[in-house]
């Protein structure tokens, strides 16, 4: 439930409310906005039955929320969270781009990545050291060594990691060098892992399952938020429908159902979401249109030559094109740059 407070409450009422909800064993969780506080209320809320919640003074109204999802909700929290990963901003004005290989295949190939799409002008490099691959014979990744490349990367350009983490037990040496954690679309519901990156208090980026639907998604939000870490990011990266002219069906309606039901931060992935690098730019650009935080895009220096996700991947001129088209749609769209 949430517990609504009277526009302007005193503190002390506030404070009343809160010691009542917790010395009866439940979590709460403040949302203090410009004008009204909202009390989010976690926990089994018949040991509150007998507490006349709505008699105590400063108390607007009392609200049940019916889904499980609860600190995600909009409800919750009704301004948007913004997500500072070491200086940079994740669901505040400015478009987040991360970008770079699918996998971090060498350390020439990620340097030559990180390069390119920082002179484009993405904040974050992507790539990923662990593999979460269909087939078993295919390159499962460079592992820890992935990780050293990706923080010389780091060093190199500036920019932030996101890389993904694909079990419990190597979450703490992705940590160790990544600024993001990514759970990837066939993980989404590995409750073990999102438990164990929610306790490892780095930022996460949660990606849609390949079949789950928006409230499977944000609870699964719930799971790592529930262990205390707040700062999760969704992205949409395409789910599995009956079309077959692309990879996935990218569902852009997603980042306005998440607009309306969460205050997380939306990332929109075209890459996993078309399958070709053809679609890849009219989709980013849809993706901004549609109100996305920020774009995942698969760049590398020679698709071709790829290990994995070539026909996704970006040119450094197809990514530079990109850049500049949506830099012009941003700006329509009211954030004051990429
Ligand atoms: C990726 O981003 O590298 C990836 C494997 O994506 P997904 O989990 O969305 O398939
Ligand atoms: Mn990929």
């Amino acid at each position: 439930m949430i517990i609504v407070m009277t526009a302007g409450a005193a503190p002390a009422d506030i404070d009343r409310v809160v010691g009542k909800v917790t010395e009866r064993g439940l979590k709460v969780h403040l949302s203090e906005g410009r004008f009204v506080t909202i009390i989010g209320v976690v926990g089994d809320k018949k040991l509150l039955q007998d507490v006349p919640l709505e008699a105590m003074s400063g108390v607007e109204k009392v609200v049940a929320i019916t889904s499980g999802y609860k600190l995600a909700s909009r409800q919750f929290k009704p301004e948007n969270s913004v997500i500072d990963v070491d200086g940079v901003q994740i669901g505040g004005n400015k478009l987040v781009v991360m970008a770079g290989p699918c996998a971090v295949e060498s350390r020439e190939q990620l340097l030559e990545s990180a390069a390119i799409v920082k002179q484009a002008g993405a904040t974050f490099l992507r790539g990923g050291a662990y593999k979460p691959r269909t087939s078993p014979y295919s390159f499962q990744g460079l592992e820890e060594q992935g990780l050293k490349f990706l923080a010389e990367a780091r060093e190199a350009t500036g920019l932030k990691i996101v890389t993904e983490v694909v079990d419990p037990q190597s979450v703490a040496v992705v940590a160790e060098y990544a600024d993001v954690l990514q759970i990837g679309a066939r993980n989404m519901q590995n409750f073990q892992l999102l438990k164990t990156v929610g306790r490892a208090g780095k930022p996460v980026l949660l990606k849609r399952g390949i079949a789950a639907t928006i409230e499977e998604w944000l609870n699964a939000a719930e799971y790592v938020m529930n262990e205390g870490n707040y700062k999760v990011m969704l992205c949409e990266r395409g789910i599995r429908t009956f079309e077959t002219a692309t990879r996935n069906t990218l569902d852009l309606s997603a980042v306005a159902v998440l607009k309306n039901a969460c205050h997380l931060p939306i990332i929109v992935d075209p890459s996993h979401g078309t399958g070709h690098w053809k679609l890849v730019r009219p989709m980013a650009r849809a993706a901004v249109a549609a109100g996305a935080d920020g774009l995942m895009i698969e760049v590398h220096p020679k698709p071709d030559e790829a290990m994995s996700d070539g026909m996704q991947s970006l040119t450094p001129e197809n990514f530079t094109a990109l850049m500049t088209e949506i830099d012009g749609i941003a700006k329509v769209m009211g954030r004051n740059q990429t």
